[in-house]
């Protein structure tokens, strides 16, 4: 792959390796153009693994008056749920609960009609539905039930969001897309005119190396970094881009008794309980940011703010003792345009900033791309490549991403009904293989073909998590994971789904990646204490010990399970 960079001629070149990125380099390769991909940290390592999750068309947005960007994502939505990634995208139910009896009802409820309405024809979610204050709490029993007028019921749909990045740029693979992580562009190539941008200079953040990448045009999809690309590349773009922080906290399914997720307003923008396996993930916030673009961190006064919010209107409230991850992300939302003659936003609030995205071509041979939202990704990539190759010579088709599902989509409906003799065939249990469809779709099997070479790799990884040590497997072989860290924060959600941030796990999974990538005794250890930093960088409002949290006790749910 290394030596392919180095060699070969690109027609587009990507710089940015999260939704954007990915997206970006399967739209391009997908019209049959050469494409690569650069990432300087890992795929996803950005925004891109730290959103709430959702694909969604956003209700809030509704009363924005963003009615092109609600419309565009729920077409999208649908798309990646019925056809485009069935195994990675779905739906989930949102519980809305009412507080003012007369007002509130007929209001939320114009807006869900509104929400349904901008469906396509497939409909693969439910429409939204009324419920009473009975009703409510019946499928919410952690709701209190004072003032509780009733609740509105809608569906959207959620996704494991590095887990698609990661697949989008796989299937991108697939279309022969060369994908390369811990590369970072550190300058762009010139023609000898200086007139066009004909690729950039790639530092190996591995080894050291630098090497040169020629493309015919470059795509910048570097997120919140995105100025600072212009800015090394010497180049004014017609926009800059503003850094919202969202911060989001991990407590146990137990901790709230609900089988569905909830959505209530605050007093600046909505709050979500969004069902996450065996936990529940609420927030966000929305505020502006100037710190550590690579390390976003939750503030006490952030996790203070989403258990008040929470609090709220739960019977038991939440406290910090039911805390057990927190996580930052950065919104790259897009700032003042002031080439195109749009106004600069000034001191808007982020929360009122569009999610809308916007796309430049500052000088030949380079486009850049800011804002946007996850669930838009291919909206958001087919835009950028239709700019980028608007002036080559030869004709380029137009984006066909609409009609790619991505790996281990084709040929879903008739793998799963196979689950059970699956199980029997492999000599696994039932829930093993509904976890590994769930997360690889038909590419299950390749999994499933490591437990069979080698049994041992058929257990857990972790005690009371569904990860096997056969994903760490191929987590090297076929997902690019490269550290520790890439296994236990993104390929599997450890750091956010156990209560010791994975800190148990990190030395198995440093002997299995360590037997792969020929890492000694030195090497392994090495990594270890590079996770436990990064433990301790992010997570360090909840003290976090390096040994295991005692956890706690709850009363046993009485919510029927979804
Ligand atoms: C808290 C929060 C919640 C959100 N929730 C949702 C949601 O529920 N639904 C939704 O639709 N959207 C949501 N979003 C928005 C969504 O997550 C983002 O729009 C999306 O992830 C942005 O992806 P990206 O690829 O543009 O940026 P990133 O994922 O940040 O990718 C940029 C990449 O560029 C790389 N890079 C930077 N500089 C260089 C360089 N010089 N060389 C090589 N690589 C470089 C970085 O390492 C990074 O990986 C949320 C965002 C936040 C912050």
């Amino acid at each position: 792959m290394l030596s392919r960079l180095a060699t070969e001629r690109f027609d587009v070149l990507v710089v940015g390796g999260g939704v954007t990125g990915a997206g970006t380099a399967l739209d391009a390769a997908s019209r049959g153009l050469r494409v690569a991909l650069v990432e300087a940290r890992d795929l996803a390592s950005g925004t891109s693994s730290r959103s709430s999750k959702l694909i969604h068309g956003g209700l809030r947005y509704l009363e924005q008056f963003d009615f092109k960007l609600v419309y565009e994502a729920l077409r999208e939505r649908d798309l990646l749920v019925s056809k485009l990634a069935p195994h990675l995208v779905k739906p989930v139910s949102f519980l809305y609960p009412l507080y003012k009896k007369v007002v509130e009802r007929p209001y939320v409820g114009a807006g869900l009609v509104l929400y349904d309405s901008m469906e396509g024809t497939r409909r693969p979610v439910p429409r939204h539905r009324h419920l009473s204050a009975r009703g409510a709490l019946k499928r919410a029993p952690a709701l209190s039930p004072d003032r509780l007028a009733g609740a509105m019921l809608y569906y959207d749909a959620q996704v494991d969001d590095a887990r698609h990045t990661l697949t989008v740029a796989r299937t991108a693979a697939a279309h022969s897309a060369v994908i390369g992580t811990r590369l970072s562009a550190v300058g762009l190539l010139r023609s000898a005119d200086g007139e066009r941008v004909t690729g950039a200079r790639v530092r190996d953040e591995e080894t050291g190396r630098v090497l040169e990448v020629s493309a015919e045009t470059v795509v910048i999809c570097a997120g919140v970094w995105t100025d600072l690309v212009h800015e090394l590349a010497g180049v004014q773009a017609g926009y800059t881009v503003r850094m919202s922080k969202g911060v989001h906290i991990v407590v146990p399914r137990a901790a709230v008794d609900a089988d569905t997720g909830m959505i209530l307003r605050t007093d600046k923008s909505v709050l979500f309980f969004i069902p996450w396996g065996e936990h529940w993930i609420v927030g966000t916030t929305d505020t502006d940011f100037t710190g550590d673009r690579a390390e976003p961190v939750a503030t006490e006064e952030d996790i203070e703010y989403i258990l008040a919010a929470a609090n709220r209107v739960l019977a038991r409230p939440l406290t910090r003792g039911d805390v057990i991850a927190v996580y930052a992300g950065l919104r790259p939302l897009v700032d003042a345009v002031p080439g195109n003659g749009t106004k600069p936003n000034g001191a808007k609030p982020t929360t009122k900033l569009s999610r809308e995205h916007v796309v430049d071509v500052p000088v030949p041979g380079l486009a850049s791309i800011a804002g946007g939202k996850f669930t838009t990704y291919r909206l958001v990539a087919r835009d950028v490549v239709d700019a980028a190759v608007a002036d080559f010579e030869r004709p380029v088709p137009g984006s066909v991403t609409d009609q790619v599902p991505l790996l281990g989509a084709d040929g879903l409906a008739a793998v799963q009904p196979a689950a059970g003799r699956l199980a029997e065939d492999y000599g696994v249990p039932r829930e093993a293989v509904d976890h590994l469809l769930g997360r690889y779709g038909t590419l299950a099997a390749e999994v499933l073909d490591l437990i069979r070479a080698d049994p041992g790799l058929g257990r857990p990884l972790a005690a009371g998590h569904p990860y096997l040590r056969a994903e760490v497997v191929y987590a090297v072989m076929c997902e690019g994971a490269l550290h520790l860290e890439d296994v236990l924060v993104r390929r599997t959600r450890l750091l956010i789904e156990s209560a010791d941030s994975g800190v148990s796990a990190a030395a198995d999974v440093a002997a299995i990646m360590g037997r792969l990538l020929g890492w000694n005794r030195r090497r392994r250890a090495a990594e270890t204490r590079r996770y436990l930093d990064l433990v301790e960088a992010e997570q360090p409002v909840l003290a976090i010990a390096m040994s295991r949290r005692t956890p706690r006790a709850y009363p046993p749910v009485s919510s029927r399970k979804e």
